[in-house]
């Protein structure tokens, strides 16, 4: 269907096992997250964090188990309307050669400039932006401007927001971006009400969710906030 969500999410004892493969990736994982809560997914690398991500925008899904939104199975809704709502910012930003405004818009088109400016400033690059000689009007890449790892992220992440997405899927995308800039940025990312997940390595981020999820080997090891853990 294509309902409007509002961004619980819950696994229900959730498996996974990539297709033509028998090695469990993911293992009975089960956790609920609030609309508008932030979650914060820690883990070794290969853990299965980024696998249990991209089972909520359904890149794949899960093997056994289910995963709800609003309480209804993904497998519910349409697949294009889903994935509309959702904000999904991969660990390597993905620009264009293009302008710094398309760039954002990427996905939203009929996008308008203070949405645009909006989106910028919440994920902090604003500020870069219209330092730049012709701002928004800045074409990226080879021959145009050249942007640092984080400012890259930074874009990558008012590219998700633009589109007021309900669930916001940040991987490892403040990696590159200094202590203070991330906690203003995840600050500000609360103007949109959005449920966030993020992964991430750094306990300072972990710190501010609501809930963290500690994966190890596919399992859920630990839940809480860091009060609890
Ligand atoms: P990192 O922190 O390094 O990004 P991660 O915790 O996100 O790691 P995943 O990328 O989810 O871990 O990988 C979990 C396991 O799944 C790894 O053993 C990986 O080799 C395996 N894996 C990932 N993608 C695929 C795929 N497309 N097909 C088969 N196995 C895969």
């Amino acid at each position: 269907s294509n309902r409007v969500i509002c961004g619980d999410v819950t696994f229900n004892d959730v498996s996974f096992e990539y297709p033509g493969t028998d090695r469990p990736i993911l293992q009975n994982l089960s956790f609920r997250a609030d609309a508008g809560e932030t979650i914060a997914i820690l883990g070794a690398t290969g853990s299965g964090k980024s696998t249990l991500f991209q089972l909520i925008p359904r890149l794949y899904d899960a093997t056994a188990g289910s995963v709800l939104i609003d309480g209804y199975d993904i497998r519910s809704y349409r697949q294009e309307s889903l994935r509309k709502q959702i904000g999904f910012v991969p660990q390597e930003a993905l620009l264009f050669t293009g302008t710094v405004k398309d760039n954002i818009a990427w996905g939203k088109e009929d996008a308008s400039m203070e949405e645009i400016i909006k989106a910028a400033k919440a994920a902090q690059i604003h500020e870069t932006i219209v330092k730049l000689p012709r701002k928004y009007e800045a074409v990226l890449g080879q021959k145009g401007v050249n942007l640092s790892g984080g400012q890259k992220q930074r874009l990558s992440i008012a590219r998700a927001l633009v589109r007021n997405p309900k669930i916001l899927m940040l991987d490892d995308s403040t990696s590159a971006l200094d202590l203070k800039t991330e906690a203003i940025l995840l600050k500000a990312l609360k103007e949109y009400k959005c449920t966030t997940f993020i992964i991430t390595q750094k306990i300072s981020t972990a710190i501010e969710a609501d809930s963290i999820l500690l994966l190890e080997d596919g399992r859920l090891l630990a839940e809480g906030n860091h009060e609890s853990l």
